[in-house]
């Protein structure tokens, strides 16, 4: 039977939705504790306005199962290497890399596939885990992975932990890959000075938000300066819940209890406690990104429509995502 839905009030585009984690197949640090439940998360994800999720692809097999989940359930996907993951690309770089190009020219649009990878990444630089790779090891394979955003004409996911200098001068020196079509810094948790300075790099580059980059005053303060222009909105599920303890907390008890309702990304229900259809304790989805907003909308003194409405057009923009504005809600 085909039901109809009532509309979502607010219409959102998930950019970081790491759906091939473990967790969404019901396994926990690699214990099973319940069964599959990709396909309820993103019921209730639709449900709570958000249109369309790009999958992240953090290596060459992750990458793969992103695009394959991307095709099934008609959403995005991202091809490319995580910074932290830099080792595997050691053995046989020129093969990985040509592996990646592989992928994403099947993926793209007018590949032999469905057209669904948008992206190249998540690529960029993590200081913070430094004991998964050494930084040169992260610096030689995030400057192979540039010369595939101008190859295939497509925008950069971008990770930048701890790593800003660096970051910084090695996208300055490359700019000729990539100012075509720009990218977005994901999960960012930098400085206000940090976020203006990728910013001025080049006005293709955007900065994307989430329950990370909301932790702290001085995350909110950094959140405050960036141009509604400038700005996308993302969950990186199953990570960066906001907690309690989190600043962002303050401006969530003034949440609506009907949108808190849609935008419930976790439960009370502990993993090994599952049930079907419900959100899991701590596991963030991509129905919490209206949480997101909201604290972004309090924090800049707007209103939620104002942030849904500027996101929406710059992810659309710079991914070339085909959605539209309006569209009826329905289950699938
Ligand atoms: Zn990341």
């Amino acid at each position: 039977m085909r039901m109809t839905l009532p509309l979502p009030p607010h219409k959102f585009i998930d950019i970081a939705f790491n759906a091939t984690d473990s967790m969404f197949k019901g396994v926990y640090h690699g214990k099973p504790r319940h069964p599959d439940d990709l396909h309820d998360v993103l019921l209730r994800s639709k449900a709570a306005g958000v249109s369309t999720c790009i999958l992240t692809g953090g290596s060459l097999s992750e990458s793969q199962e992103a695009l394959e989940l991307a095709e099934k359930h008609g959403v995005y996907s991202t091809v490319g290497l995580h910074p932290t993951r830099s080792n595997e690309m050691e053995e046989d770089p020129v093969g990985y890399l040509a592996a990646l190009d592989a992928l994403i020219s099947k993926g793209k649009k007018g590949g032999k596939g469905k057209g669904r990878v948008v992206a190249i990444g998540e690529c960029g630089l993590d200081y913070d885990r430094l004991h998964f790779c050494p930084s040169s090891i992260q610096k030689t394979h995030f400057l192979s992975q540039l010369s595939l955003a101008r190859t295939h004409s497509l925008p950069l996911f971008l990770h930048s932990r701890a790593a800003h200098r660096d970051f910084i001068d090695i996208l300055r020196s490359r700019s000729e890959d990539w100012k075509a079509r720009g990218g977005v810094v994901h999960s960012f948790t930098g400085t206000k000075e940090e976020m203006e300075e990728i910013l001025e790099l080049d006005r293709s580059l955007f900065v994307g938000i989430n329950g990370c980059s909301l932790k702290t005053e001085e995350g909110l303060e950094m959140v405050r300066g960036i141009p509604l222009e400038r700005l996308m909105l993302e969950t990186d599920s199953p990570y960066c819940t906001p907690t309690t303890s989190h600043a962002s907390h303050a401006h969530l008890i003034t949440l609506p209890p009907t949108l808190a309702a849609l935008y419930s990304p976790t439960s009370s229900n502990k993993p090994d406690k599952f049930k079907a259809g419900e959100a899991v304790k701590g596991r963030m989805e991509p129905s919490g990104i209206g949480r997101v907003a909201w604290v972004v909308a309090k924090v800049k003194g707007v209103e939620m429509e104002v942030v849904v409405k500027a996101v929406w057009e710059n992810t659309v923009r710079m991914f070339g995502l085909e959605e539209e504005e309006e569209e009826e809600v329905s289950d699938v």
